[in-house]
Formats: structure tokens, C-alpha cells, sequence
């Protein structure tokens, strides 16, 4: 049975991050996304926010569980009793980013390996800083983020910056 873990900051979660899981999903037994907490990098949401996004996202997906984690992912994967870490690749620039992690990664623990999935062309441009930016700026995300996410975000900018955002 093969097991693999995909971490990340999903701040907010996208219909990229989606498109990841739902081709992780079939590539592996059981996939684990579990949210991380980066003490470096400030979230918007919390984690159990970020988790109950993701949940209602992958209801329907039978193999694939939400969780969270905190302190090193080569620790955690342990927990999950797993050494294959899952993450997605939408650019060149990425793989540079990527490349580094993973190679750290296994530095630390010598049996980690992590495994890409390249993003969907339509995606491939996505990511959760500019969805902030642009629902600050009043903008809608409706078609990179799935609805209740965007939901969120508009509740979200109102009670952190007191702002109607319509
Ligand atoms: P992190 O801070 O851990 O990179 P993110 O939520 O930004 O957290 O990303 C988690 C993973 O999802 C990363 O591997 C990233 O490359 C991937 N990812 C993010 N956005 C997309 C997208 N639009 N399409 C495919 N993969 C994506």
C-alpha cells in the first residue's frame, strides 16, 4: 500500500491544489494533504480553517485524508508511517524552490523521497499570494478557488481589515 503526504501552506486552498490531489489521488493508495504551519510565513487562515476548506473539497475522494502537521516534515512522515512526500510543480522557478526542499528533505532522513506532479496548464500560473491580493483589491477569485473558499477569503478580508468587500 502506498502512502504519501502532501504538505503545504494551502492559504488559501486553489482548484490548483485540487487538481494536485485529485491526480495524487489516483497515483497513490491513501493521500494524507496535510496543512503546515511555517513559522517564517504568516497565514491568513488558520489551520483548522485551512483544514475544513480542504475537507469539503475532497469529501468525495475515498482515499484521501486531511490533516495538519508542525516542526519537520521528515518527522511527521514518520508519524504517517510514510516516506514519500507529494508536492506540485506549476513552473520553473518552482522546480528550483522544489529541488532544493528535496534534497534537504533527504538530507535529513536519507529514505524521504518526494514525488512531483506537474500542475494542470490552466493552473499553472496559480498561487494563494495573488488570490489574497486580488480579493483585497475587491477583485473576484470565483474561477481559481472553489466557491466556499472564496467565501471565506471575502469573510476573512471583512473581519481582518474591517472592510465590505462585494
Ligand atoms: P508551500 O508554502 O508549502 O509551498 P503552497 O500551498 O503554496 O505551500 O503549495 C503547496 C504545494 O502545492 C506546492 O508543491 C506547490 O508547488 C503546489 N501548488 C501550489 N499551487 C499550485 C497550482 N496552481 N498547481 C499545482 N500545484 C500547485
Amino acid at each position: 500500500m502506498k502512502k504519501a503526504v502532501y504538505p503545504g501552506m494551502f492559504d488559501p486552498f486553489t482548484h490548483g491544489h485540487l487538481d494536485v490531489i485529485k491526480r495524487g489521488s489516483m497515483v497513490f493508495d491513501t493521500l494524507v494533504v496535510s496543512v503546515g504551519c511555517n513559522p517564517l510565513k504568516e497565514a491568513l487562515f488558520s489551520i483548522e480553517e485551512r483544514m475544513e476548506m480542504i475537507q469539503e473539497q475532497v469529501a468525495d475522494l475515498g482515499n484521501v485524508e486531511v490533516d495538519s502537521f508542525s516542526g519537520m516534515l521528515v518527522d511527521y512522515l514518520k508519524t504517517q508511517q510514510t516516506n514519500i512526500i507529494l508536492r506540485g510543480i506549476r513552473t520553473v522557478s518552482d522546480f528550483e524552490y522544489e529541488f532544493q526542499r528535496a534534497l534537504t528533505n533527504r538530507v535529513l532522513d536519507s529514505r524521504v523521497e518526494t514525488v512531483f506532479i506537474m500542475a494542470c496548464e490552466q493552473y499553472s500560473f496559480l498561487n494563494s499570494t495573488l488570490i489574497k491580493e486580488i480579493v483585497s483589491l475587491g477583485g473576484s477569485v470565483g474561477q481559481f478557488v472553489p466557491q466556499s473558499v472564496e467565501r471565506c477569503l471575502m469573510q476573512k478580508f471583512k473581519q481582518v481589515y474591517g472592510k465590505s468587500i462585494e
